[in-house]
């Protein structure tokens, strides 16, 4: 017998080897393998199986298996073979990306040593010990201090043998030694769970009818929930979720952002208790693997997590939700496969005959099209849960109010203090949003303009006053001397210019100092502990103003919160990117949405020194029919997505002219597109330089009313792309295939 095995390679190719007696029986399509690929051992899948083969070299057998049972579901092999052909993306990339190499049937959960002190010690002993052995002494000193049992490694002792120390100690009867299993922590990422008693209103009753009848079929059937802010999309999600358990079968619940987690897993956790698995990036790799394992063996109901949490292998999978769907972090952006975790849920959906539900305040374009167009089943919820009322906002002119003030460049205009007192002093919250982290963003010559730029990457280093560094958000670059002059003109002038959230957070101490303020962004959430402490402090009223980045802009729920402060309503406006408007224009309307809740009417400030700006206006009068008009027209005047398919070519690599060079050789190949089908570009891209690398890169469009399904684009981009070697990359430069791209930055 003979195995094709395809290897986490960029190359589409796939390689034959024999299968060796012992495993004939075992082995499947789909199965796991180790094999020798040039010189290395590499875990690899197996693609099909053949009693033939052609090859005339000299082959080499598999050497073994990784799992002893199949651990992929035929459900999920389809997945990743659809996956490999929508994203362009070889086999064996996609099979990496599904299932992780470290994640294994075979993984157990640590034994660790741990010790007791003996009933019987006597205190003469203890004495002659201190003397003869100082050292063990001390430990026996220690593991007598801890109450119940001791974990040998977490002994504070310097000693590096330290076991054998211990067996010493156990010989002379001090302690007893045993070895016990310590189960990774998979908790504490939650809320307390929440308690609520639920009265469905008319339109959520609807709204879960329409599920229950879909669920009640077992069919695949898309759902596009669009309800505004606190109109109680998260009930009907739970609501769903019984249901489908009721009938024996699981849910996936995904969420965009790690800072959604610890809440909504509350309200999961009220519900259904331990039949809910967490699945996040700040998982420790032992908790990961141990949390799959026990997915896989059918321990829980229900997974909430982050976009890779649509590949667990749940089975009688009958519910997909796609909370905040418009999200960008559901794309993969960094590696291959550049997949979408909304597009894979509709496919996975597919596979399992199971429901899938996309929930938004604000739908992504492209969904909201997908409805206009009748291909998702539309669920409207246009008010606000228990008569809530929508908050009212305000638009602050920075312009008009530095010209009217005489001062300039200010954080916090007086209107936005005068509302931030107010609710201090009513013991309400306070919601501050800015979409910028650090302190300064730029370090600037007053001189002669130079910015201090990341070595790395085409973009600024930004101050982090904490830390007293300079850092690239790409790359992490770090530069811990403080340039105090030009590189350019040598100037002495130079200056710190703009606001991140560090600047605002001490500017908001000084003035209010006696306030109790947190901030949430990438830098203090670095632990999911943290991320968890602040949010429940917040929701329990220990917290006066939550500030932070666009973590805190969607899907939290916090009653007492009656203001949200927008800094800068104008962060990212004038990105070059045909989906800019969109994202402000959601970012806007899903903070406004935090505020008001509860009881208490809301209110919102955005801050803006464009009042004027379409996105501003429609955005600060909560009006989404008239933006999403606005921008559905703009898109289909210029050919852009929704109204095309896009799929975009970079190059990129270390030497800029080998770059240049590959991108002619690929625009050549490319050569005259059929009709409907159009390029931008090539070009170098906005971020010309990213670690280290430059990037160019072409972007190819096709105009759905021609190619409805995207076939005839992907045909056309795959002749050449699936013939990578005509392209004669050289050295590290290489081609990305990106397939719906979220950013063309
Ligand atoms: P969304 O997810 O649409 O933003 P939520 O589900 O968070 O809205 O609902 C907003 C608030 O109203 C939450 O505190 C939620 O618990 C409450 N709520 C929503 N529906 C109900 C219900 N049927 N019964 C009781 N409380 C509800
Ligand atoms: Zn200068
Ligand atoms: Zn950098």
């Amino acid at each position: 017998m003979f195995a094709e095995v395809a290897f986490p390679i960029s190359s589409f190719q796939s390689f034959t080897y024999r299968i060796p007696r012992n495993l004939t029986n075992s082995i499947q399509i789909g199965s796991r393998v180790i094999a020798i690929l040039g010189k290395r051992s590499v875990q690899g899948v197996i693609i099909s199986l053949n009693t033939q083969s052609n090859y005339k070299g000299d082959m080499k057998s598999i050497s073994s298996l990784v799992d002893d049972n199949p651990v992929l579901t035929a459900e999920l092999w389809e997945l990743i073979l659809w996956m490999s052909n929508y994203y362009v993306a070889p086999i064996g990339q996609v099979m990496k990306t599904v299932m992780p190499n470290r994640l294994s049937m075979q993984y157990s959960p640590p034994k660790n040593w741990y010790a007791k002190p003996t009933n019987v010690l006597n205190e003469i002993d203890i004495e002659v010990l201190m003397k003869r052995g100082p050292k063990q002494y001390e430990i026996l000193k220690e593991i007598r201090k801890t109450t119940g049992i001791c974990r040998i490694a977490s002994l504070k002792s310097p000693s590096s043998n330290l076991l054998s120390i211990c067996r010493i100690l156990e010989g002379k009867g001090f302690i007893k030694l045993y070895k016990q299993t310590s189960l990774p922590d998979v908790t504490g990422f939650s809320f307390d769970p929440i308690h609520k008693e639920i009265i469905f209103n008319q339109d959520q009753v609807k709204a879960i009818n329409k599920i229950s009848l879909a669920l009640n079929k077992k069919k695949y059937v898309p759902f596009l929930i669009h309800g505004v802010t606190s109109s109680g999309k998260t009930e009907i999600y739970i609501e769903s979720v019984r249901q489908v358990i009721a009938q024996g079968r699981t849910a996936i619940i995904l969420l965009p952002e790690i800072s959604l987690t610890p809440q909504i897993a509350g309200r999961f956790k009220a519900v259904f208790g331990d039949t809910v698995a967490l699945w996040h990036s700040k998982l420790s790799q032992s908790a990961r693997a141990w949390i799959w394992k026990r997915i896989c063996a059918g321990y829980f109901k229900v997974v909430i997590g982050a976009r890779s949490a649509i590949f667990t292998p749940l089975k009688d999978l009958g519910l997909i939700v796609v909370d905040e769907e418009q999200e960008n972090s559901y794309k993969q952006d960094s590696r291959d496969p550049r997949y979408h975790a909304r597009d894979v849920s509709l496919m996975r959906g597919k596979i399992h005959n199971a429901v899938v539900v996309l929930g938004s305040a604000t739908p992504s374009l492209e969904s909201y099209y997908n409805h206009i167009q009748g291909k998702f089943k539309y669920i409207h919820l246009p008010k606000r849960y228990g008569g809530a009322k929508y908050p009212s906002v305000h638009i602050v002119d920075l312009i008009k109010e530095s010209e009217e003030t005489k001062i300039y460049g200010s954080l916090f205009s007086k209107i936005l203090l005068d509302k931030i007192a107010d609710r201090i002093e009513k013991k309400e919250q306070v919601i501050l949003l800015h979409n910028r982290r650090g302190f300064a963003p730029v370090l600037r010559c007053m001189d002669c303009g130079e910015v201090e730029m990341c070595p790395n990457c085409n973009v600024t280093l930004t101050y982090h006053r904490k830390e007293s560094y300079l850092r690239c958000h790409f790359c992490n670059h770090i530069e811990k001397q403080i340039p105090s002059s030009c590189k350019e003109c040598q100037s002495v002038n130079v200056q710190l210019a703009g606001a991140g959230t560090q600047k605002v957070e001490y500017q908001l101490n000084q003035q209010f100092p006696n306030t109790s303020i947190e901030r949430l962004d990438l830098d203090t959430a670095k632990s999911g502990v943290n991320i968890t402490n602040v949010l429940q402090k917040f929701f329990d009223r220990k917290i006066d103003i939550l500030l932070g980045t666009q973590m805190i802009a969607k899907g939290l729920d916090f009653a007492n919160a009656t203001l949200v402060g927008i800094i800068n309503g104008d962060t990212g406006l004038y990105i070059p990117d045909f989906r800019a408007g969109e994202r402000v224009f959601q970012l806007i309307y899903q903070s406004a949405g935090r505020s008001g809740r509860g009881h208490i009417p809301g209110e919102v400030i955005v801050q803006t020194y464009n009042p004027q700006n379409p996105v501003i206006q429609c955005a600060t009068q909560l009006n989404l029919r008239k933006y999403y008009d606005i921008c559905l027209n703009e898109r289909k005047a210029l050919d852009y997505p929704p109204f095309s398919w896009m799929i975009r070519l970079e190059i990129s690599g270390k030497n800029k002219n080998a770059v240049e060079r590959a991108t002619e050789i690929l625009k050549k190949k490319l050569g005259n597109p059929p009709k409907g089908i159009g390029f931008l570009g090539p070009a170098f891209c906005y971020r010309e330089k990213l670690y280290n690398q430059y990037r160019m890169q072409i972007v190819i469009k096709s105009q759905k009313r021609k190619d409805p399904n995207g076939y005839k684009l992907h045909q056309y981009c795959k002749n050449i792309i699936n013939n990578r070697d005509s392209l004669k990359l050289k050295g590290n430069v290489r081609l990305i295939v990106d397939v719906n791209p979220v950013s063309l930055l």
